[in-house]
């Protein structure tokens, strides 16, 4: 049987310290089939960072080249730096079949929800407000003033999670791995991109 598959778009946003960041990891190590957009940013690289890994770090002028090339697929500012999705990284690989993941912000994820209707979305909640606070200092790769930035802008990245098509609660990470596992397995099903063709005999 000969069956022909479209690449899949796969949108994760949560709040910062909801366990996105370990679910992204999880995925990408257990699914081959799944490679990573890397986005530019302009805010300064963490020290466990690697540049054109996890982003391609740039300056704002470099930043602003892109924009007026109008090489994003989607563009935000968050948390106070700007951060965007290259067409490069998502579009050819999609037209090879590959399936694409996207780590980007509730702002950054409507756009990509309006262009792209069969994408799949899925964002990931925090168990609690407490928790999230608790995970947020125990990660410490932010500062306190970020931190709090971070915290605030939280609720109404909250408000929005029902613009998503998947929702997942990472009260354990086990838990929350499974569903999201079930959500791609389901979606690569999906008849918008899987085309199996029957055999006569
Ligand atoms: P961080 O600075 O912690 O790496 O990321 C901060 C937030 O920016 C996260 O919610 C992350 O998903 C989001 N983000 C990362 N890359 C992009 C992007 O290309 N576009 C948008 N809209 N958000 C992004």
């Amino acid at each position: 049987m000969k069956e022909t598959r479209k690449g899949m778009l796969l949108v994760i946003s949560g709040p910062s310290g909801a366990g996105k960041g370990t679910l992204v990891s999880r995925l990408l190590e257990a699914d081959p089939t799944f490679t990573f957009s890397v986005s530019v940013t302009t805010r300064a690289r963490r020290e466990n960072e690697i540049e054109d890994v996890h982003y391609h770090f740039i300056s704002d002028a470099e930043y602003d080249k892109l924009l007026a090339e109008d090489a994003f697929l989607e563009h935000a500012g968050v948390h106070g730096h700007r951060y965007g999705t290259l067409k490069s990284e998502v579009y050819t690989r999609m037209e090879n079949g590959q399936n694409v993941l996207l780590d980007i912000d509730p702002q950054g994820a409507r756009t990509v929800m309006e262009k792209e209707k069969d994408c799949v979305s899925v964002f990931i909640l925090p168990p609690s407000y407490h928790e999230l606070k608790v995970r947020l200092h125990t990660r410490n790769t932010e500062d306190e003033e970020e931190i709090q930035r971070r915290l605030g802008n939280a609720r109404g990245e909250i408000a929005q999670m029902d613009r998503y098509r998947y929702l997942i609660v990472n009260d354990t990470i086990e838990l929350a791995w499974e569903k999201l596992a079930a959500i791609v397995r389901a979606e690569k099903q999906n008849s918008v991109r899987y085309l199996p063709e029957i055999d006569e005999n």
